[in-house]
């Protein structure tokens, strides 16, 4: 028999197509949402009063590397290029199944405490099923794969040939993807083209195709970047994606930064999905990618904390309060509204994933991925706009409790899965093997 929980007196942002808010009760079995209605009678397994809270869907980020969370405030005043090279793959290569271990235990702690309930992430070449275990364990929901990285400059413990890299990718597929009734898949994760073959991309985009999975990459982040790929293939970024045959509505591409006319053409025709990581794009100067054309053409744009040291933090919050405010200077106070910004933070994740049907709202039959913050806190009173409320003046602290497929996973802003106290000397013990 599946355990019940009744939810009662929240107020729920449902997020469904209506835009639905609704004083009411939330039943919940097992893994999902049974009843959403203004009154539920008992009985239920477990009766939780919500009175005080805004329960939102479970906040989705498409773009997160768990693997670099160890090396938050590590890496600042650095551009793209150099950011990688004199640091982030230094550090990666450095890594061993411990510190892997780690890092992604510290960054899912801290997504769960702000929220966060499902994630695309990128981990690095190596270590990828500790990044598993580590979701697994969690409870934290994933759509995750190793990287791939088989030309260019890179430290040795970064190498890996063409073979290697998809032989790895398919193995942890094998062993991945569909994890606890769907609650973990797997996605190809090719770096981004400079550090690809041509051979690497199409023989993954293939392979995505065949075995139905996400194609997660980076693109047209950083000017420099986008002119090397230029130089190197003789088309844009977005372009070589659709000409090595990649171009499809499974390819999600984070960043989108320096685009033209024609590349927004072909994210359009092609349903591209466009991964914003407003934080990530200022601090490394990368510039600021055209939403509110994105949006206006149809596209669907969701958002993303990136790396932690590239931020320095996985807090949807501030993403989306960012990913409003940075457009209002270029495209007018009255573009990105707060609904629109809050949809990106969660449907527009789930629809960017394939998980439209699962997750992103609050409806029956959906998953039990759910967010509880606190209404009446000082600084995010009055509210008559709810999405204005949620997107500029809530704070990450305000979440107080975060369900996944119906189990708690936050409580009373304690972790249930993952033992808090301890991951400061852990964290600390593991840095101390770095020698960079
Ligand atoms: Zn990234």
């Amino acid at each position: 028999m599946n355990k019940t929980i009744l939810i009662q007196n929240a107020l729920i942002v449902t997020v469904n197509p209506q835009m639905e808010i609704i004083k009411g009760d939330i039943l919940v079995s097992g893994k999902r949402i049974i009843t959403i209605a203004e009154h539920i009678d008992p009985p239920a397994d477990e009766i939780f009063d919500a009175e005080g809270y805004i329960v939102t869907p479970g906040f989705v980020q498409t773009h997160i590397h768990l693997c670099q969370v160890l090396f938050r405030n590590l890496a600042d005043d650095l551009s793209l290029l150099d950011w990688l090279k004199k640091k982030i793959w230094p550090f990666e290569a450095a890594h061993s199944e411990d510190s892997i271990r780690i890092s992604a235990r510290l960054g899912i702690a801290e997504l769960f405490l702000s929220g966060t309930t499902t994630i695309m992430d990128m981990g690095t070449v190596r270590h990828q099923d500790t990044i598993f275990e580590e979701l697994a364990k969690t409870g934290m929901r994933a759509v995750a794969g190793k990287t791939m990285m088989d030309f260019g400059e890179r430290p040795a413990g970064l190498q890996e040939t063409t073979a290697e890299s998809i032989d790895a990718s398919l193995k942890l597929l094998d062993r991945w993807h569909g994890f606890d009734e769907g609650r973990l898949q797997y996605a190809f994760a090719p770096r981004f083209a400079l550090s690809c073959s041509e051979d690497l991309l199409r023989k993954t985009a293939d392979l995505a195709s065949e075995h139905g999975v996400l194609y997660h990459t980076h693109a047209s982040e950083n000017i420099d970047e986008a002119e090397l790929i230029r130089q190197r293939f003789g088309v844009s970024n977005i372009q070589l994606f659709d000409k090595i045959g990649a171009a499809d509505g499974n390819l999600c591409l984070a960043h989108c930064v320096w685009t033209d006319s024609a590349d927004r053409q072909l994210l359009k025709e092609k349903d591209i999905k466009v991964l914003h990581c407003p934080s990530a794009n200022l601090k490394l100067g990368s510039g600021i990618a055209p939403i509110p054309d994105y949006l206006d053409q149809g596209l669907t744009v969701s958002l993303g904390a990136d790396g932690a040291p590239c931020n320095n933090n996985l807090n949807i919050f501030q993403e989306m309060r960012l990913a409003a405010l940075i457009q209002k200077p270029l495209a007018g106070a009255q573009s990105m509204p707060a609904e629109q910004v809050f949809k990106m933070g969660t449907i527009n994740g789930a629809r960017t994933l394939g998980l439209e049907k699962e997750i992103g709202s609050i409806e029956p039959g959906k998953r039990a991925d759910l967010t509880f913050i606190k209404i009446n806190q000082v600084h995010a009173i009055p509210f008559d706009n709810i999405y204005s409320k949620l997107v500029y003046s809530a704070q990450s602290a305000d979440v107080e409790h975060v369900m996944v497929d119906g189990k708690w996973v936050v409580r009373s802003r304690a972790l249930q899965t993952i033992d808090e106290t301890a991951l400061p000397d852990a964290v600390h013990k593991q840095i101390q093997t770095f020698h960079i």
